[in-house]
Order: structure tokens, then C-alpha cells, then sequence
């Protein structure tokens, strides 16, 4: 099926956030670190409750298979191996760290002896892969592989500026308050890849973070450029921003660098900086903590493994009776049962809502046949027929309308004035046909 991306929708933009300095948060009490944060097998601990850790050593190792390490996001001692059921109903073994506030650094968190601009691309990629550096925009997928896989395969390097749910600013700040940490990031992640250039594609509702951008790479880093893209959503999916900006399209089931093109996070590249520079392993990261119930929305810099429970205090508590707790955004984020859920490499942004923020679900009407999910579909799909298809058991056929195809961005439910949670229907329809094939 020809994809053509005209679709997307304009979302309410809720930033609350957006001209708020980032705020380091204060060290937590305890962090619980999960061993799988990322995309392959979790990781084996390296640790036992009773052992003492350093701030950045080394927890979690996984085998030969795709993966990304763990390390203590703070000093102190390993008091419990928790195993539990995560949001997604995945079974996770989490470390439990109790901190000892002394925040002493392992050894291996030092200056790098030599220059980046000597560092070879395979030891570039070993310090990203060492760091335990994965996806920061929410997929997670390790960041050496990735770099691997796109190694003399891809000529175009994107980097994914485009937060395009209501919300969260966690990148925007980033860009602003800490540009050249992104920007030599980048410089780096072009020269592992063997590239002459690379892109940041930035929302043109961000016009600070684009003219900013401009005059620092104008200055000092002329193989790097800026492009601005139209503020619609999902711009961010790596499909729709990868068409704006090079007008390729990717193929289901294909990958980017299949079609010559690499996506990183703008965070990603800045701790890829952090990792070669000074050996700095991933363990923290900045999260947006946002919605109505939330007293002062924030950016806060926070160890990875810290609860929600202890983000939302930072920002001063709930000032409403909460209704969702949503790790990531409104449109494609997971909603949370547990408020001690922990900060993992791929949380973005936490969200507290009220019933007023939420909209009620009356039920779903009948299909009006108005036609406004297929003009919002950025799949060019049309989720009304799998929609009707799924509710009829007729999965071969919602697979014929290209159910596989859909990124579940929400467009088409958000739009849909009967209420039908087309969304849910796709879901289904591709689990049917994914048991089906199994
Ligand atoms: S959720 Fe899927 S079907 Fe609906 S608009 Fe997004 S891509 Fe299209
Ligand atoms: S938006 Fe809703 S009502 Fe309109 S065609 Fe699509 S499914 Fe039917």
C-alpha cells in the first residue's frame, strides 16, 4: 500500500512547561533500576543484596544478544533483587538501591585520556554500548546496535527533535538549556557513522530552539544543519519525519536504515557525548512532569530508577483527585496503575490528570461514516474499514486495509466524533493476526 503522509492531526498543545528552567531533582531515597529498560533480553545483575555500589558502576550485563548494560544511578547499598509485574503486565527484575547520599563516583566515570576527534567509529560505538545508552524518546532501542546496523548502509542522519504530543518539553529544554552538549553529540554520532552531515528536525513551533540551533551551527559546526517541519501530530514518528525532511518513504517492516536514513533522540546524542567524553554510563535523564493535577509542572533532571511518586513531590504534589497517571504522553503513552513505578531510560514524561482533563468515555456510537480518521491517518489507512472489519472477526480483511500498518498514534480515535476506540480495534485485529501466524 503506497504510504503519502498527508494525514496528522493538530492537538491541543498544553505545554505548561515550556519556559521553565529544568530543575535537578534531589537525590532520592532509594531508586529501584530495572535490568530491562530497553528493546532485547533484560539484563543479568552483577549484584547481591548487601553489596555497596558507586554512582555509574556497572549492575546489570546482558549476553551476547541485543541489549544495553545497567549501572547504579547513585551510591549506596543493594538491599533487594524485587521481581514484579511492570504497567505492560511484563515481568521485571529490579535492583534496589538504598542511598547512602555520598554520591561517589565508580572509577570509571573519568576524562577520556584522548580527544573525540581521534576515537576510531568501532570505539566510539564500544563507549556508547558500554554507557548502556538506549532510544531516550521512548522505544529504547540500544543505541551501539542501532549505530552498528546503520554503519556504511545509511547517508542521511536525522536528529528527532519533533515532540509533538501536548505536554511534554523535555527535548525543547534540552535544546535550549544545553545545546552544545547536543550538538558535539551529534558531531560525534556523524563521525562514528562515517557521514558528512546531520539534520536536526525541529517542529516550527519551536522557533527559539531553531534559531538558536542555527547561529550555533552557522558558527562552529558547519556540517550540521537545521531543518524546520510543520507542527502536526505524530511529526515525531520516525516514518513521518523521515518523509519530511528527505521525502523517502519507509516501507512496512522495513527499517530506516533500509531506505538509507538513521533517527537518533536529541538526548541520546548529548549522553552518546557524555559517555565518550567522560565515561558517563546512562543513569539519568530529564522527564516533563505535567497535567492539571500536578501543583508546578516541571522539567526535572532525575537518576534513572527514581519513583514517580518522588517526581510528583518535587513538583509540589496533586492539588486535584487524579484520575490517569500516564508514562509519556496523552496520545501514545502507557497508562500507570502503580505511583512507584520507576524513571527508566525511555521515560520522557509523566503525566497526572483529573477527570476534567480526561475525556469521558460514553460508550462508542455507530461509524457515521464522516471520513475524518482516513484524513487524519498519517498511514494514509482507513481505520473506519478495520475498525468495522475487526468488530466482524474478519481479521483477514482489516490485514487487507493494512491493520499491520498502523503505528498506533491515536489520530483517527481522537478525532472520531462517535467515540469508536478505533485505536482498540487495530490492537485487537493485529494481535489476531500476529497468534494467527505464531
Ligand atoms: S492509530 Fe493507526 S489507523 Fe489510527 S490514525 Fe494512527 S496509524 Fe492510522
Ligand atoms: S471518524 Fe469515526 S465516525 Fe467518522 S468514519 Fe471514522 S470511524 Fe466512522
Amino acid at each position: 500500500m503506497k504510504q503519502t503522509f498527508r494525514g496528522g492531526v493538530r492537538l491541543n498543545e498544553h505545554k505548561n512547561t515550556d519556559h521553565c528552567m529544568t530543575v535537578r531533582l534531589p537525590s532520592p531515597k532509594r531508586v529501584y533500576i530495572p535490568l530491562s529498560q530497553h528493546i532485547g533480553a533484560p539484563c543479568t545483575p552483577l549484584v547481591k543484596p548487601g553489596d555497596h555500589v558507586l554512582r555509574g558502576q556497572l549492575i546489570g550485563e546482558v549476553g551476547t544478544g541485543l541489549g544495553a548494560p545497567v549501572h547504579a544511578s547513585i551510591s549506596g547499598t543493594v538491599v533487594e533483587l524485587r521481581t514484579r509485574h511492570n504497567a505492560l503486565g511484563t515481568v521485571v527484575t529490579d535492583v534496589v538501591i538504598d542511598n547512602d547520599f555520598l554520591d561517589t563516583p565508580a572509577e570509571t566515570m573519568h576524562p577520556a585520556s584522548t580527544p573525540p576527534e581521534t576515537w576510531t567509529s568501532e570505539k566510539i560505538i564500544a563507549a556508547v554500548r558500554d554507557a548502556g545508552i538506549a532510544g531516550m524518546g521512548g522505544a529504547s532501542f540500544p543505541t551501539h546496535a542501532k549505530m552498528t546496523s546503520a554503519l556504511g548502509k545509511v547517508d542521511t542522519l536525522l536528529i528527532n527533535c519533533a515532540e509533538c504530543e501536548p505536554y511534554i518539553t523535555a527535548n525543547h529544554r534540552l535544546l535550549l538549556e544545553d545545546p552544545m552538549t547536543v550538538l558535539r553529540g551529534t558531531r560525534l554520532l556523524v563521525r562514528a557513522l562515517g557521514l558528512s552531515s546531520g539534520t536536526f528536525v525541529i517542529e516550527d513551533n519551536k522557533q527559539n530552539a531553531i534559531d538558536l540551533l542555527r547561529i550555533l551551527c552557522d558558527a562552529s559546526f558547519p556540517e550540521l544543519k537545521v531543518a524546520a517541519v510543520r507542527t502536526k501530530y505524530p511529526q515525531g514518528d520516525e516514518r513521518q519525519l523521515i518523509y519530511a525532511v528527505t521525502k523517502r518513504e519507509l516501507p512496512s517492516g522495513k527499517l530506516p536504515a533500509d531506505i538509507g536514513c538513521v533517527v537518533f533522540n536529541p538526548a541520546t546524542a548529548a549522553a552518546a557525548y557524555r559517555a565518550v567524553t567522560g565515561g558517563m554510563p546512562l543513569i539519568a535523564r530529564i522527564v516533563t512532569v505535567d497535567g492539571d493535577c500536578v501543583k508546578e509542572p516541571k522539567n526535572l533532571l532525575v537518576p534513572i530508577g527514581t519513583p514517580f511518586r518522588d517526581l510528583v513531590d518535587a513538583c509540589g504534589g496533586l492539588i486535584k483527585e487524579p484520575k490517569s497517571l500516564i508514562s509519556g504522553g496523552p496520545m501514545m503513552g502507557a497508562a500507570q496503575w502503580n505511583p512507584d513505578e520507576p524513571v527508566t531510560k525511555g521515560t520522557n514524561a509523566i503525566l497526572v490528570l483529573s477527570a476534567d482533563a480526561t475525556k469521558p468515555y460514553a460508550g462508542e456510537h455507530e461509524c457515521i461514516r464522516c471520513g475524518r480518521c482516513v484524513g487524519a491517518c498519517p498511514m494514509h489507512l482507513m481505520p473506519n474499514y478495520i475498525a468495522a472489519y475487526t468488530k466482524r472477526g474478519d481479521y483477514e480483511s482489516a490485514k487487507e486495509y493494512g491493520a499491520m500498518n498502523c503505528v498506533e498514534c491515536g489520530s483517527c480515535s481522537y478525532i472520531c466524533p462517535a467515540d469508536v476506540p478505533i485505536v482498540q480495534y487495530v490492537r485487537r485485529a493485529k494481535n489476531a493476526l500476529r497468534q494467527k501466524k505464531a
